[in-house]
């Protein structure tokens, strides 16, 4: 069996193979930091109808160790289709394994979001969705961050950011991103037609290409964790978030969601502003309506499980989330999906994947199309 992950997103390093039917593994930290969460590998030259064993055997030293209990790898033989394969996580070991079906098999943290898919789905949003290329940042390795602008009414009052993957390890962040576009690319859909009417979108489709080529959990490639920058971002270490906020600063926000995945929590849930310095009634008023009308909706979301509520005053303000709720005074979210499943409507076969991260973000766009009227 050979064991290889040099492609995108890739992370594992072989620890020991002398057992061809158990090799015990390693996940890499992210360059410039004692973070990683994240593998992604192909094995290779393997025999059909026989079992095999993988053993990270240094889960247990990983940035959210506690969180690996009921979680469940993905694999895949065409990286198209992406599976659940039973896991197990005793003495600080992930292990995983199964009676292979074909000659090579893929196995992942995620369904991996590729940068070439990334470049499609760029292409999609120009020629498909009416989306300009706004702005274009560059990561501290040279690749580009699209700001897309999707504007149908000219003088269009509200401003919506949605922006996707700061933690480059959340590949369900730009699944998310993928369902977003593919229905602004509908052209009788009655919601989107209303929302463009008085909106303008603003999308980021990923934040941090650097971290995600790399097979990064946390980081970019200076190691900076870019959902902790938003009071110091600079161009020489967080240049990612440097760009978007000289953007919104030109631009203006109304609403404002950052897309996440989880890696304890077993559901999709979001965090808001209730700990920011000027956090009113208006914005608590507004977060209730966002979060009630996706549960009303039907979405995959629910409002009981989450992180614990900032105290008044005492937000992270250099989270996202908090720094432009309180800079812009707007509606401001950090969407969380999970790395597991979504336990209010469990799917054993695949858990949480690319396909319901793509079906919440048409449901975000419903919601929000429903109060674009209500933002100011
Ligand atoms: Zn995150």
């Amino acid at each position: 069996m050979q064991i290889t992950a040099h492609f995108d997103s890739g992370n594992i390093e072989v620890h020991d193979s002398s057992n061809a039917q158990h090799p015990l593994l390693k996940m890499r930290k992210d360059l410039n930091s004692h973070h990683f969460q994240w593998f992604h590998f192909k094995a290779e030259g393997l025999t059909p109808g026989q079992r095999y064993d993988f053993s990270i055997i240094n889960a247990g030293e990983s940035a959210y160790h506690w969180a690996w209990s009921g979680y469940h790898a993905v694999a895949s033989y065409d990286q198209k289709t992406w599976f659940r394969v039973p896991s197990t996580f005793t003495n600080g070991t992930l292990s995983f394994g199964l009676d292979v079906a074909q000659e090579q098999i893929w196995f992942a943290y995620f369904e991996p979001y590729s940068r070439e898919r990334h470049d499609w789905l760029i292409d999609q949003a120009l020629f498909k969705a009416d989306a300009e290329l706004f702005a274009c940042g560059k990561s501290i390795e040279g690749r580009d961050i699209q700001l897309l602008r999707i504007s149908r009414t000219p003088n269009a009052q509200r401003k919506v950011w949605i922006i996707a993957q700061q933690h480059p390890g959340e590949h369900m962040a730009e699944w998310f991103m993928e369902g977003l576009i593919e229905r602004l690319k509908l052209r009788d859909d009655a919601e989107i037609n209303a929302l463009l009417s008085k909106a303008d979108l603003y999308l980021v489709p990923n934040m941090n290409p650097d971290g995600a080529y790399r097979g990064h959990l946390r980081t970019n490639a200076a190691g900076k964790d870019l959902n902790r920058a938003w009071q110091s971002a600079n161009e020489a270490e967080t240049p990612e978030v440097f760009f978007v906020q000289q953007q919104m600063r030109k631009v203006g926000v109304d609403l404002f969601l950052d897309i996440h995945g989880d890696e304890e929590i077993p559901h999709v849930f979001t965090a808001a502003c209730e700990g920011n310095p000027g956090y009113t009634q208006r914005i608590a008023d507004l977060e209730q309506r966002f979060r009630q009308r996706l549960v009303a909706n039907g979405a995959e979301f629910q409002t009981q499980f989450g992180y614990p509520r900032s105290a008044p005053g005492k937000a992270n303000m250099t989270l996202a989330c908090n720094a432009v709720g309180e800079e812009f005074d707007c509606l401001s979210f950090t969407i969380e999906m999970p790395f597991k499943d979504h336990h209010d409507t469990p799917n054993p076969v695949t858990g949480w994947d690319g396909k319901r991260s793509k079906q919440l973000a048409k449901e975000v766009l419903r919601v929000t199309a429903s109060m674009v009227d209500e933002l100011r």
